[in-house]
């Protein structure tokens, strides 16, 4: 069962619904273009004014997605009507959900699988703090989500209860989420974790083999 969302009224100086969408169809084509995806891979939502959420359809390349293919949906996940014939939101719609309902400051979702970043999830590992200023400045805390099958509620459970008030968090054999208070702010963390998880990276291979 899905959760039940404490939907909050739109803040004074939210975007329109219009706006929203239009950066929900940017940060598609940033992500693709960056490589935080590949195929059809990746999902993105936002809140709407009135406590609807518009979300990416399932199957699409998010490169090709249009403001016309994104889905409403409201906080218990039914699509409104008037949608396109046969169109399915994304598949990890429960996950997208369970943050909402779970974080009523959040008003974006993106779901990527960065390379670098997915990596540490992959081996089970999360970034260390107190490293790279960066990481620790604008990305903070960086929970690690337990495995759960993906699209599944379980995993959009695990994934809520593993944010706790973080606004990134690596999914364990799986990719990573950021949440932030618009699509421009989530998409920035996203784009922040894998920089801050490649830097990392190459400073841990280069561990011991350049001389200091
Ligand atoms: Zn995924």
């Amino acid at each position: 069962m899905l959760p039940r969302s404490r939907t909050p009224v739109a803040p004074a100086g939210e975007p329109s619904d219009r706006v929203v969408r239009a950066r929900l169809v940017a940060a598609c084509r940033r992500l693709d273009s960056r490589g935080l995806i590949a195929g059809a891979e990746g999902n993105l939502s936002a809140r709407l004014r009135g406590g609807k959420i518009a979300i990416t359809p399932s199957g699409m390349r998010k490169a090709d997605v249009r403001e016309r293919d994104l889905l409403t949906i409201s906080a218990d996940g039914k699509l409104s009507a008037g949608q396109r014939r046969g169109a399915r939101p994304s598949s990890e719609m429960p996950m997208h959900l369970a943050i909402y309902a779970a974080r009523p400051d959040v008003r974006a979702v993106v779901h990527a699988h960065p390379r670098a970043a997915t990596g540490f999830a992959v081996a089970g590992k999360t970034l260390p703090r107190g490293v790279l200023a960066e990481l620790d400045d604008v990305l903070g805390d960086v929970p690690l989500a337990p495995f759960r099958r993906p699209g599944s509620g379980q995993l959009g459970f695990a994934v809520a209860q593993a944010l706790g008030q973080a606004n990134v968090a690596l999914l364990a054999r799986h990719g990573a989420v950021a949440v932030g208070s618009s699509v421009d702010a989530a998409l920035n963390l996203m784009e922040s974790l894998e920089q801050a998880a490649r830097i990392v990276l190459a400073a841990h291979i280069l561990h011991g083999v350049i001389d200091d």
